[in-house]
């Protein structure tokens, strides 16, 4: 959606927007779906010649995990917070999003919070313990039969070391 803010370019002001955005093409390996749209709510304001839009957006997902493959369902919500510019001054910064012909392109700016928010967010609990290596099981449901070592001090040590 682009949101027509020509009021703000004129002076200080406050512009709430809420739109919802169809995720189709924002494919990620650990995304088997998306449960909801992006549902992106905030607003723009404009004061002593700063532009800003902060909000929030929010997407139900049924996730793969990767460290133990399990699936899991995940609520995203990740913060709107950049600086809209009617000039481009810096192309390398990704919190500054052009005005262009007095829209934004709401859409790239709720597209590109929630691709950030996703780095190292891909496990099923934060503390996963995986799969066994030697049968697949999955260890958050409890240790697997083919640990015969357990019963050493060393492996003890090596959990220790690993904790
Ligand atoms: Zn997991
Ligand atoms: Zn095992």
């Amino acid at each position: 959606m682009r949101l027509n803010i020509k009021e703000l370019l004129r002076g200080d002001g406050v512009l709430p927007f809420s739109c919802e955005l169809d995720p189709e093409g924002l494919d990620y390996p650990s995304i088997l779906r998306y449960e909801s749209p992006l549902r992106a709510q905030g607003s723009v304001r404009s004061s002593a010649g700063l532009i800003t839009l902060t909000g929030e957006v929010r997407v139900s997902l049924r996730c793969l995990c990767d460290r133990c493959g399990r699936e899991y369902e995940r609520e995203s919500a990740e913060a709107l917070d950049t600086v809209l510019a009617t000039e481009h001054q810096d192309e390398e910064d990704p919190d500054v999003f052009l005005v262009q012909d007095d829209c934004v392109d709401l859409d790239e700016i709720i597209t590109t919070a929630f691709v950030l928010g996703l780095d190292s967010k891909t496990l099923c609990r934060p503390d996963c313990k995986g799969v066994c290596p030697r049968c697949g099981h999955n260890l958050n449901d409890g240790p697997c039969t083919c640990r015969p070592e357990a019963d050493s001090p060393f492996a003890v040590l090596g959990q220790l070391l690993e904790d």
